[in-house]
């Protein structure tokens, strides 16, 4: 495992939510981090059919546009009832025809699948965030580490916070959803605690355990 010697990376991502939580994340570690939505980089696309090949593009993508370590994040919600879906997709399944995102259209997608065939009880509606980040260096060496939290997909949608499908996740052991949390209590954790809650910050976790500290 290659350790990360420096303080300025780029947060190899164009989606305002992310690079919102990942900032949260690396803020406590001193890094000086620019996205690559504000450095202007093209997004690159993403052919990969998993998250860790999702990720891997994007980071190498920015860590060789910057000539500096990249940071990405590739998630998705992963639904049992419905084999997966969205998954690796779950940022296509908001594309409007225009190309624009939107996820109230989203998350009635995904409450029509689940409706379809029957789904109505949280036990049928068992369900994962997954995140995986990739640290890219310019030479293009690559470190993952992926992140998951277990919950249910509720309807009707709860809560205005966070982005994407926070609203309509709800993890497990909780009665709120990512939506009405707050990014502290959805992160559920700070530099030196033992457990994390969402599936970033949990993926955050291995990072910051393999890269930069020990
Ligand atoms: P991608 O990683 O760019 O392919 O996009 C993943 C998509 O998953 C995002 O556009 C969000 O809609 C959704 N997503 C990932 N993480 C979260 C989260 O923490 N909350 C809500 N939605 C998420």
């Amino acid at each position: 495992m290659r350790k990360l010697e420096t303080k300025t990376i780029v947060v190899a991502s164009h989606n305002a939510g992310k690079i919102r939580e990942i900032q949260d994340l690396i803020g406590p570690f001193g890094f000086t981090a620019k996205s690559a939505a504000e450095l202007n980089f093209v997004e690159p696309d993403e052919t990969g059919t998993t998250f860790e090949e999702n990720a891997t593009i994007k980071a190498l993508a920015s860590a060789e546009a910057a000539g500096l370590p990249a940071l990405s994040d590739d998630s998705g919600l992963v639904i049992d009832a419905l084999g997966g879906d969205p998954g690796v997709y779950t940022a296509n399944w908001a594309e409007k025809p225009d190309g624009t995102r939107d996820f109230a259209m989203a998350m009635e997608k995904v409450e029509a699948a689940l409706d379809k065939i029957g789904a109505s009880k949280p036990e049928q509606r068992t369900a994962r965030f997954v995140s995986v980040l990739c640290l890219a260096w310019p030479d293009g060496h690559t470190e993952l580490f992926r992140g998951e939290v277990e919950g249910v997909v509720v309807w009707p949608p709860r809560g205005s916070r966070g982005f994407g499908y926070d609203p309509v996740f709800q993890p497990e052991g909780f009665d709120t959803t990512f939506g009405e949390m707050s990014a502290e209590q959805k992160h559920g954790w700070k530099p030196g605690e033992s457990a994390a809650l969402s599936h970033r910050a949990r993926a955050f976790k291995i990072f910051v355990e393999t890269c930069l500290e020990g």
